[in-house]
């Protein structure tokens, strides 16, 4: 048993509206356990409307229709399902006593061609639509399923979500659970998770997929079952075989943010921070102080835009402030016990690069970045060939430097994958 979603319009054809539609219908789908094989777009077009029905009712067993049911010349696709099936057009009365009493209600007159919209294909079921003046309606015909609804997206939702969904669950015995499981990942590449768990992305039940953004990768598994307990039995089985091949680059489950797992920790050790950041617009302190409890563990922070603005706030030893590089681990490592000091905070972490745009490979704005972290028990630092002024390399970045504390406060290795790390 599987779907085939259509949408009309020309708009949406030409690229003028995005089919928010279709991607709305589809996760609905998921929801219900209903496999969807097809999503089509056909323009306003009655001829090549039907041949897309026809082409439907060969491949799926349920067809969703969006759009095209208004009262206007444009509006084919009452006639496009009647051709598809071979039916006439009949009219409801039913359907335009509901139409009638919506104009009413309004105080308007119901124009001739709103009668339009009370006709359906000979055999359909009529549906109200009382969220707008377009009844829908739902066809069977040989077996196959087709459903109409309205292109409005508040008409279409409100239809789907209270008559078609429970509707398709009940006449296709659709009792199965569908539940999702996001497991996030950090600094790790998209490419590095797949390598990992490659093969279990092509098993079935549940689906592993990856969701990619920079600086993180969520791996969803989406599982299928008889009941909610078996469901969430399944997504463990598969979550135990996810995390013994990522192990500890997974940092949380679904809602969980890197920084809210980082403040949380924070919270949990009773510890606190000093940021000082040169080359991520203060992306760090930002992603940080967002968080709940963000402000609660942050004594200070920095944005820091030349040398001369690091040696004015920080008392930096001499070998620092004569190190010409704006980004070595002997700064970043000199700047993060100076800030943890200077802060009074059990934590000092410094994100040090490349002041300002440096041109890289393929015209890209490269640059450099070293992270240190300066905590009761030693220095850290940390570097990457990545940063600039480059929004994405930012994200990265502020990803790298909450990762490395994350694994600080865990006991976990510094670096699954960056070469140099030192202790001072
Ligand atoms: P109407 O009675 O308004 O004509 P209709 O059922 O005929 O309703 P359409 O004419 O296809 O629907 O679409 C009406 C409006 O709804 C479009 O102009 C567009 O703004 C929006 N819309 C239609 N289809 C989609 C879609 N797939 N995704 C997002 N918006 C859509
Ligand atoms: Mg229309």
């Amino acid at each position: 048993m599987h779907a085939e979603i259509v949408t009309t319009g020309t708009e949406l054809l030409l690229g003028e509206i995005v089919d928010t539609n279709a991607a709305y219908i589809a996760r609905q789908l998921r929801n219900i356990g209903l496999n969807l094989f097809y999503k089509t777009t056909v323009g306003d077009n009655e001829e090549r409307m039907t041949a897309v029905l026809r082409q439907a009712l060969q491949r799926s067993d349920v067809i969703i229709v969006s759009g095209g049911l208004g009262p206007t010349v444009d509006d084919v696709t009452r006639e496009a399902v009647a051709a598809a099936t071979g039916r006439k057009l009949v009219l409801d009365e039913a359907l335009l006593a509901s139409i009638e009493r919506h104009y009413a209600r309004w105080g308007r007159a119901m124009s001739e061609n709103n009668r339009r919209q009370a006709y359906k294909p000979e055999g359909a079921l009529g549906i109200e639509n009382p969220v707008g003046t377009a009844p829908i309606f739902a066809l069977e015909h040989e077996g196959k399923l087709i459903v109409v609804l309205p292109g409005v997206p508040r008409e279409m939702k409100y239809l789907l979500d209270n008559v078609v969904l429970p509707y398709l669950k009940e006449k296709l015995h659709l009792t199965d659970v569908i539940i999702t499981r996001n497991l996030r990942t950090c600094a790790i590449g998209e490419s590095n998770v797949d390598q990992l768990i490659g093969d279990l992305e092509r098993e079935s039940n549940p689906t592993v997929g990856l969701a990619a953004h920079p600086g993180q990768t969520a791996v969803r598994l989406t599982a299928k079952a008889r009941s909610e307990a078996e469901a969430l039995r399944l997504l463990d089985e598969m979550e135990a075989r996810v995390r013994e091949r990522l192990g500890d680059v997974i940092y949380g489950v679904d809602n969980d943010t890197l920084e809210g797992v980082v403040v949380r920790l924070l919270r949990e050790k009773g510890l606190t921070l000093a940021l000082v950041e040169t080359n991520t617009r203060g992306r760090l302190a930002h992603d940080i102080t967002s968080t709940p409890d963000g402000l609660a563990v942050v004594k200070g922070t920095l944005i820091a835009s030349s040398d001369d603005a690091l040696q004015r706030s920080f008392d930096l030893p001499a070998e620092a402030v004569a190190d010409p590089s704006p980004y070595s681990p002997l700064k970043a490592a000199a700047v993060a016990a100076a800030a943890r000091k200077t802060y009074d905070a059990d934590i000092g972490l410094a994100v040090l690069g490349t002041y300002g745009a440096e041109e890289g490979p393929y015209g890209r704005v490269a640059g450099n970045t070293c992270i240190g972290l300066a905590a009761p028990d030693g220095v850290w630092t940390r570097d990457y060939a990545m940063g600039g002024q480059d929004e994405t390399a930012q994200i990265w970045v502020a990803v790298r430097a909450l990762d490395t504390l994350r694994r600080y406060l865990l006991g976990l290795r510094l670096s699954p994958d960056v070469p140099t790390v030192r202790q001072h």
